[in-house]
């Protein structure tokens, strides 16, 4: 049986520290399916068309990583998708606390689903996308904190404008 993770997520926009959890689970396990959630509660500086496109192009070089936009519910999604294990990364106790949360509602979901997570590298560990899109609308550089993707596609948007 192929082993397949399921790592959910908004990716608005995807960071270095996405990339860095999701290329490290890619070698744990036979595939990894980043899902792209639709963004109902939470408003998104990129459409869901953007986020998937540009996750898409960050992973490419990646034959067992697949973009795919997040339908419904998680547990029913990754079950439908074949997906046992659902993946997240863990930054902080902060961010333990939601996860704790969630993995916990999730198993009283589906309970044959496995929630497992992999902590951040120090380096990544404070970087999120809600900074990252608060500097960006600052006009700060976001470089070193985003795929190369990313800031290329800014880019070419300021210059079409
Ligand atoms: P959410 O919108 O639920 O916060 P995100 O799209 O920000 O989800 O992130 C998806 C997953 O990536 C989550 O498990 C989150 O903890 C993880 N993640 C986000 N930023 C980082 C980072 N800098 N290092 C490691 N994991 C991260």
């Amino acid at each position: 049986m192929s082993s397949i993770a399921i790592c959910p997520g908004t990716f608005d926009p995807v960071t270095l520290g996405h990339v860095d959890i999701i290329k490290r689970a890619s070698t744990l396990f036979d595939e990894i399916l980043v899902a792209i959630a639709p963004t109902a509660r939470k408003t998104s500086y990129f459409s869901l068309e953007e986020r998937l496109a540009l996750t898409t192009e960050v992973f490419s070089t990646f034959p067992n990583i697949r973009v795919l936009p997040l339908e419904g519910l998680l547990v029913d999604f990754a079950k439908q998708q074949g997906a046992r294990i659902i993946l997240r990364g863990l930054r902080s106790m902060s961010d333990f606390d939601y996860e704790f949360q969630l993995a916990r509602m999730n198993d009283r979901l589906m309970p044959e689903i496995e929630s497992l997570f992999l902590l951040a590298k120090d380096e990544h560990s404070y970087v999120s996308s809600s900074i990252v899109k608060e500097i960006m609308e600052l006009g700060g550089d976001i470089s070193p904190f985003v795929p190369v993707a990313i800031t290329e596609y800014l880019k070419e948007k300021e210059h079409q404008r």
